[in-house]
């Protein structure tokens, strides 16, 4: 038997109502913020990820799935959105339609250990917003971000943690008193950090090591030092979620995993996940449409891990949609007669399940309750004669006998006043 790649998953009937409500609450919530959703394509060229995530990022280092296509031009499945985002931003000329505001969901693709909450093709649903330089922009988004998952029913168990990265200006400078800070102790850093320490110093402090800790709690954090700009800006931020009643706490040891953020980067994360507890990451990458050959343009965005928002609501809206109406047949001539009811039926807007494969009565009505249909129709010999069909309530055990060519408009009704 062939069975799916490690790390990669089926989603079942049943789970995939769950994903559609995710999906669609998306669609209703961004869009009155006046977000849109943009779809780009699962592949690119290798060049655009290395580019604008980071050549030195573990997601371009060690997990991109790359190949090469038969015309030899290195590809690669994407590992992320933003750049993909930002790559159609500069190529369709956007920056003439400022703001930009886009949203999309899908499947990412990452080399990764998999685990619970971490698989190597995830989806994600995630927004971009271009233009706005202030922190008013940072602040809605993130109230966006908090409205959905409280609107999808995730209620007290998030945390918003915010930091400010700094920006070109005050970061060199501070990437240089960190490097300096961690060189003293570099002896008590893990393999992985004294190889970040001259490459991607910033990673340090997200080491989640326990041997580590130490010497990054004595490192020197952005946060101190931050150019008069960036300061009033992450000031204005908080003013901004404390008017908004959005409780957030700092964490000045939040680095993000990808190059491209400055000032403001956020993440939220979720109580009852275990070790994989960010549900939603994001932050504002201001240098990156001007990285990319575009015109410079701020932007801020964030992406949220679908797996992991299934895992928190699972139980609560796993189900299969009931069906209206279950059609039960009996002999060839009324299985004729049911086939073109059903298709009478489905096409005036209601959901007909119509037996198949025959069976017993008691069979057929046996498949109908398990169907959890609200209705049972009935066709035998007798009513096809009569030109009737029983009308069965399955909740109150009551039938009636209702005329075909009537059977359209009682079945509505019924189906719109029933309980
Ligand atoms: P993590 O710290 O969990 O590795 P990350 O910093 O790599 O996350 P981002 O790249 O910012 O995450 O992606 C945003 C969100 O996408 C994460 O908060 C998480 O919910 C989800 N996500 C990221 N990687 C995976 C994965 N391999 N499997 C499932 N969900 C993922
Ligand atoms: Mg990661």
């Amino acid at each position: 038997m062939i069975q799916t790649v490690r790390g990669v998953h089926d989603l079942l009937p049943g789970e995939t109502t769950l994903w559609q409500f995710l999906e669609s609450e998306a669609l209703s919530i961004f869009r009155r913020y006046g977000f849109e959703e943009i779809r780009t394509p699962l592949f690119e060229k290798t060049e655009l990820f290395a580019r604008a995530v980071g050549a030195t990022t573990d997601i371009v280092e060690k997990e991109m799935y790359t190949f090469a296509d038969r015309g030899g031009d290195s590809l690669s499945l994407r590992p992320e959105g933003t750049a993909s985002v930002v790559r159609a931003f500069v190529q369709q000329s956007m920056h003439r339609h400022l703001p930009w505001k886009v949203w999309y969901r899908g499947p990412m693709f990452r080399y990764e250990r998999p685990q619970k909450g971490r698989q190597r093709q995830f989806h994600q649903i995630g927004c971009e917003l271009f233009g706005p330089e202030g922190p008013l922009a940072d602040a809605e988004l993130m109230a966006m971000a908090m409205h959905y998952l409280t609107g999808i029913g995730l209620k007290d168990a998030l945390v918003l943690e915010i930091n400010s990265l700094g920006c070109l200006a005050c970061r060199a400078p501070y990437r240089d008193r960190l490097i300096a800070a961690l060189r003293t102790s570099a002896a008590q850093l893990c393999d992985d950090c004294q190889n970040r320490l001259e490459r991607n110093p910033l990673r340090v402090l997200d080491c989640k090591r326990e041997s580590c800790r130490a010497t990054i709690t004595r490192a020197p954090v952005m946060l101190d030092h931050l150019c008069p700009g960036c300061h009033t800006h992450f000031a204005i931020l908080k003013d901004h979620l404390t008017g908004l009643g959005i409780s957030h706490q700092v964490n000045p040891l939040m680095v993000r995993g990808l190059d491209y953020y400055n000032r403001t980067a956020f993440e939220i994360t979720a109580v009852g996940l275990g070790a994989q507890n960010a549900v939603a990451a994001g932050g504002r990458y201001d240098g990156l449409v001007e990285q990319m050959g575009g015109t410079a343009t701020p932007a801020i965005g964030f992406a949220m891990g679908l797996e992991r928002l299934a895992l928190l609501l699972d139980g609560e809206n796993r189900h299969t949609l009931p069906m209206e109406v279950y059609l039960v047949t009996l002999g060839n001539a009324a299985e004729q007669a049911g086939l073109k009811l059903a298709d009478t039926l489905r096409k005036a807007g209601l959901s007909v399940e119509l037996n198949l494969g025959g069976g017993s009565l008691k069979s057929q009505m046996k498949r109908a309750g398990r169907s959890q249909a609200r209705f049972a129709m009935l066709i035998g010999d007798t009513e096809l004669a009569n030109n009737v069909v029983v009308v069965k309530d399955m909740l109150q055990s009551q039938q009636q006998e209702i005329p075909i060519p009537e059977t359209v408009n009682h079945m509505i009704t019924l189906c719109r006043t029933s309980p």
